[in-house]
């Protein structure tokens, strides 16, 4: 392509609110061979409902959830938010924490009325010596229904496993067979366990699912993914993407994302959803074949 085709065609794009932030990205998007997908924020709202609180014996409902808020209002995830906002509506948020402690990638804990309160990912159990026991079957059976599953533990024994929802956007489904139809695999990248990211991906039509990747995992994740030749175009919202934005091929933020996220892009969309990443690969193409 001519340097004015490539200028005919950024405009293009910058009209479908797509945005170039480096001129030579609309060039190596057709060669692109698989896009990775951050999940949440991405694939998904990005904004998690609490679903389930599902008790072992001797434990009950509302003590529950004001210890587990307790610890999470001292937390900023997504999870912690989805969690105290429950707690709120059910009147169970009148308890305080003292030394919260955050793991990132496996959960939080903090000290309640003299008692240690766990609440975080089955490897986080697993770290901290918890065994679950039987009711590590309800967890598994959350996780195949899409939701991420935590447990909650309070004195050393689990009170409770915690489901939390966050729904797919509606355009994501639609905008990955679009993707597929352009000849490209869809990958997605995600801290949550490997049962739940299937049934995203089964819901969504993702090919491939890198699970159970810590924050910092993603750039290598990324490197997995290119190990057979293939350029790889990453496309995530929030702060801890900005690496992975950076590292590969090309990196397209969302639009709704962070400003780190936004600076670390070579792309960067206006619209908070992956129709987006279906038109910047369209206009690329086009403007590579010279098609008008
Ligand atoms: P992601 O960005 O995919 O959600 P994270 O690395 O932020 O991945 O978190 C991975 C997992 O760690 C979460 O799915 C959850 O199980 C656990 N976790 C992290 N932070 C919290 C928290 N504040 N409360 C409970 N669990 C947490
Ligand atoms: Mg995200």
């Amino acid at each position: 392509a001519t340097p004015t085709s490539i200028m005919v065609g950024t405009g293009r794009a910058a009209e479908m609110g797509v945005l170039f932030r480096k001129g030579d990205a609309l060039q190596q998007l057709t060669s692109v061979g698989v896009v990775a997908l951050d999940k949440t924020g991405t694939v998904t709202q990005g904004r998690p409902e609490l679903t389930d609180v599902i008790l072992t014996d001797g434990f009950q409902r509302t003590a529950v959830l004001a210890q587990v808020a307790a610890v999470e209002k001292k937390s900023e995830h997504p999870i912690a938010q989805a969690i105290v906002r429950a707690a709120r509506v059910e009147r169970a948020d009148d308890v305080k924490a003292s030394g919260f402690q955050s793991v990132t990638g496996y959960g939080v804990k903090a000290d309640v009325n003299g008692v240690e309160v766990l609440v975080g990912a089955d490897r986080f159990m697993l770290r901290e010596g918890i065994d679950p026991g039987t009711i590590a079957e309800v967890e598994i059976d959350l996780a195949k229904r899409g939701r991420t599953a935590l447990y909650a533990a309070i004195g050393g024994k689990i009170a409770a496993v915690i489901g939390v929802s966050d729904p797919v956007k509606a355009s994501s489904r639609e905008a990955i067979e679009a993707l597929h139809r352009q000849g490209l695999k869809v990958a997605m990248i995600t801290g949550d366990k490997q049962q739940t990211a299937d049934a995203i991906a089964a819901e969504t039509g993702i090919d491939h699912v890198v699970a159970g990747v810590l924050p910092d995992g993603k750039v290598e994740a990324l490197d997995r993914l290119r190990a057979d030749g293939q350029k790889v175009a990453f496309v995530g919202d929030g702060i801890n993407d900005a690496p992975a934005l950076a590292h590969a091929d090309v990196g397209i933020a969302i639009g709704t994302g962070t400003d780190v996220a936004i600076e670390s892009a070579d792309v960067v969309l206006m619209s908070g959803d992956l129709r987006g990443v279906v038109n910047a690969f369209e206009v690329s193409t086009r403007t590579m074949r010279n098609i008008r």
